[in-house]
């Protein structure tokens, strides 16, 4: 069920409560912000209320403060970039609830934005507190939530306030529940699945939900050993999960029962140490040397999976193909990138560390969407009800 917008209601002399993802890189010693690619996000949704002329209270948690103020947590840095990014002016409190809070908000004018102190400097955001959340509630007339990538996260903000206030979706939560909503319901076809990353034990539900949406897996990432020795590989050193061995057995008797191809690397970069600067080389996964890690897909996987996907009319991926942290081990990883770039077909991607890639390589305008969610991507992709969604309101 679609949810209701800030377009389905009237903000108009309301305060309005946004939770947003200012979670922002940080650096937490010069205090100094790296991408505000989140902070960007949040813009659509906060001009419509400015000029609905709504009073805007945003709200968010910044970095991992563990329920006490951390003066290098505060949300002042981000309130500055967000006022340089629009050209409107931004104040700040120094809390999140509180008789302060309360007088800031009393004074708010039509149109103006106040930022709320960072929510995590109190345990009771994350412990989804009652009381917390009530009083976060009766700051405001309406709640928006348009922090997709904490959605799966029931926290005060993103659960609780719900309870008191009506709730609706901001722009950037629509359009993430929009394409991916799309993607798991009526995908323009064929689509197919890229999933790399590091565990199968990650994965799993992800490959299991896919494999009943798309006509086309593929396995790439530390994951795919696991899947090698099914088939009864060696695999050196590769990361190895044991206990899941039984489960990507079943995946792949399953694939086959479904008639969805399933498709693993032929070749791989290994190495016999995981570092920058170690020497590597491109073997056949069937002949994978004892001593050695596969930390990449080669060559001709990555010309395999291409042409495979340049087939279809959708593509999902989640998970870097190898260790691309390390850029002798990232070659894999970034030509996907590239090669997706290129495609005039629906290429969606989420997941942190791709959409990291992604962002990087400068890439982001040249895909579909890319999330600004990577557990809440992978928790959507699973078929998982979020719960920051589930409290919204459902469009009529
Ligand atoms: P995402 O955030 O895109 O969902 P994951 O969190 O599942 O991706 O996995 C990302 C991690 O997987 C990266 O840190 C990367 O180094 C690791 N990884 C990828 N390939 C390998 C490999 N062959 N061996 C070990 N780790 C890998
Ligand atoms: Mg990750």
């Amino acid at each position: 069920m679609p949810k209701k917008t800030i377009e389905d209601i009237q903000v108009k002399h309301k305060r309005v409560l946004l939770r947003v993802d200012f979670n922002v890189p940080l650096n937490v010693t010069t205090g100094v912000i790296g991408d505000d690619s989140r902070i960007r996000a949040s813009i659509p949704t906060i001009r419509y209320l400015v000029d609905h002329e709504a009073k805007v209270i945003l709200c968010s948690h910044l970095g991992r403060p563990g329920g006490k103020a951390i003066e290098n947590l505060r949300m002042t840095s981000v309130a500055q970039r967000l006022s340089r990014l629009t050209g409107l002016p931004v104040s700040t409190v120094s809390d999140c609830i509180g008789r302060e809070v309360e007088r800031k908000v009393g004074m708010l004018k039509e149109g103006e934005i106040l930022v709320l102190e960072n929510l995590r400097f109190h345990s009771e955001e994350e412990a989804n507190d009652a009381g917390f959340a009530r009083e976060l509630a009766s700051l405001a007339d309406i709640y928006v939530n348009d922090a997709f990538g904490t959605a799966h996260r029931a926290h005060a903000s993103t659960v609780g306030v719900a309870k008191y206030l009506p709730a609706v979706a901001g722009f950037l939560m629509k359009r993430e529940l929009d394409v991916m909503g799309k993607l798991l319901d009526d995908p323009e076809r064929p689509s197919a699945c890229l999933i790399g990353g590091a565990k199968v034990g990650d994965k799993i539900e992800l490959l299991q939900n896919m494999l009943g949406k798309v006509d086309m897996l593929l396995v790439g990432g530390g994951m795919a050993a696991t899947f090698l020795k099914t088939q009864g590989y060696e695999v050196g050193h590769s990361l190895i999960e044991d206990d899941k061995v039984g489960l990507a057995k079943e995946l792949l008797h399953e694939a086959k029962e479904w008639k969805v191809p399933f498709l693993l690397p032929i070749d791989a970069v290994v190495t016999e140490e995981i570092k920058a600067g170690a020497s590597t080389r491109v073997v056949a996964t069937t002949g994978i040397p004892s001593a050695s890690h596969i930390v990449d897909i080669g060559p001709q996987s990555v010309e395999l999976f291409c042409s495979e996907m340049a087939k279809c009319r959708t593509i999902i991926w989640n998970g870097p193909m190898g260790i691309y942290e390390i850029p002798e081990f990232a070659r894999g990883t970034r030509s996907i990138a590239s090669f997706l770039a290129t495609l005039n077909a629906t290429t969606v991607i989420g997941g942190g560390s791709s959409a990291e890639v992604v962002q990087e390589m400068g890439l982001t305008d040249k895909m579909t969407h890319v999330s600004t969610g990577g557990g809440a991507s992978l928790r959507f992709l699973e078929g998982v009800a979020l719960p920051g969604v589930e409290v919204l309101l459902d469009k009529e």
